[in-house]
């Protein structure tokens, strides 16, 4: 089979090193049973009927990588705009983004997006929550023609956003606007909304009604959006977001207020942060470790494809590094929290649940690192050479419900 053919065939690990459950417990020389799209035995499993057994000597078996936060859609305007301002580039009505996107075709569109999805799965992701801002056409296209899809978990939105006065007013949906989402949100897994300065508090209440599946929004993601809320509410986005809306999570929080983390912490079950994006749009860097220290899930993700790669080694590492500095503490957000923010912590966001990782009868999703290459051999400490040095490039296989999605050059089965 050529390097990234997908593989149909149940697999077989024989003596890998691999992380356990949600604790991501390191056990050495371990054999893992797949069956049917699910982990059926881990430690002394043997080989079942026709399974096709990988050498897993010098590997390492993690949970599959979860991008819990990205805009897929903008993958073919890489690098558009660099140095422009968040709202200049992504503002839903007005920014770069949206006016970019409209002189392209859509064969163009489509083909960037699944370079993007490809590259995700490369780099050992099995998980990925899409923010879509438009109808779901071009996911539908996107899924005709590239079976990696399937990492997708693609969320929607009512084609509308609300006006300063109409926020003001609080004018909601009209009826026949939330007939229509309601028919169109049945194709989406959820909702995903912009964030509370686009929408009225009648409107969140109407969306935290009707809403079907999963659901999120951008929140305090900078201090202009903050300073906004305040200004046409007398509440921040976070306060207002939580009472009206109440979705599974958040994104960004970077400038939450001590009062937003405890009132999300008493409301939603996660925070997705993005630190490589808010650092690149220089508004700041998210208080990880104050969301992680309140209750709070956090996962992570790498937002625009437009702003930066999909690659959630680098978002792993530049989080560890910067949720140290900014609290000053070298024990602050370890490099095992890290990976698991970045695994089972994001599959709890898109299950609305807890992850469990690498468990008897879960999901096969799993990402195979290669630990004999130079970046990684010698390592005195496997989490921290994960979170630190590896990246997309170690990343021997990724499997999603049992399937080899990528296999890497390195990767051997036994005949
Ligand atoms: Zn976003």
């Amino acid at each position: 089979m050529r390097a990234g053919a997908p593989d149909g065939n149940d697999l077989f690990i024989r003596d890998a090193a691999v992380m356990l459950g949600a604790g991501l417990e390191l056990r050495q020389a371990t054999n893992i049973s797949i069956l049917d799209g699910k982990i059926s035995e881990i430690g002394a499993a043997r080989r079942t009927g026709g399974q096709r057994i990988l050498t897993g000597k010098g590997l390492l078996v993690i949970p599959g990588l979860v991008n819990a936060h990205i805009h897929l859609n903008d993958a073919p305007l890489k690098d558009a705009g660099h140095g422009k301002s968040l709202d200049e580039l992504v503002h839903p009505v007005t920014g770069l983004k949206a006016t970019g996107l409209r002189s392209l075709s859509t064969a163009e569109r489509v083909r960037r997006m699944s370079g993007a999805l490809d590259e995700m799965v490369r780099g050992g992701i099995t998980g990925a929550v899409d923010f879509h801002e438009e109808d779901i056409s071009i996911i539908e296209r996107l899924r005709r023609v590239n079976r990696n899809s399937e990492i997708l978990t693609v969320l929607g939105r009512p084609q509308r956003y609300f006006s300063d006065s109409d926020i003001s007013l609080n004018t909601g949906f009209e009826e026949d606007e939330i007939v229509t989402f309601d028919r169109q949100q049945r194709k989406f897994d959820g909702v995903c909304l912009s964030g509370a300065n686009e929408y009225s508090d009648r409107a969140m209440e109407q969306i935290g009604a009707m809403r079907k599946g999963l659901s999120g929004i951008h929140a305090a993601e900078s201090a202009g959006t903050v300073e906004r809320s305040l200004r046409m509410t007398g509440e921040t986005e976070v306060e207002r977001i939580s009472a009206r809306l109440r979705p599974d999570f958040l994104v960004h929080m970077t400038k939450a207020t001590e009062s937003d983390i405890d009132v999300a912490a008493k409301s939603v079950c996660g925070v997705v942060c993005c630190p490589r994006s808010n650092a690149i749009f220089g508004v700041g860097i998210p208080p990880i470790s104050r969301l992680a220290a309140s209750g709070l899930e956090i996962a992570l993700g790498t937002d625009n494809v437009m702003v930066n790669s999909p690659d959630m080694f680098r978002e792993m590492d530049f989080a560890a590094r910067i949720a140290r500095s900014s609290a000053l503490d070298v024990l602050s957000v370890q490099a095992r929290e890290t990976i698991r923010m970045a695994t089972v912590n994001g599959e709890g966001i898109i299950a609305r649940g807890e992850g469990r990782g690498i468990v008897e009868g879960a999901k096969a999703d799993i990402a195979i690192i290669g630990m004999h290459g130079v970046r990684l051999s010698g390592t005195h400490d496997v989490y921290s050479a994960l979170v630190h040095r590896a990246g997309p490039g170690d990343v021997m296989g990724t499997v999603k419900s049992g399937r080899l999605l990528f296999r890497g050059r390195g990767l051997r089965m036994e005949k």
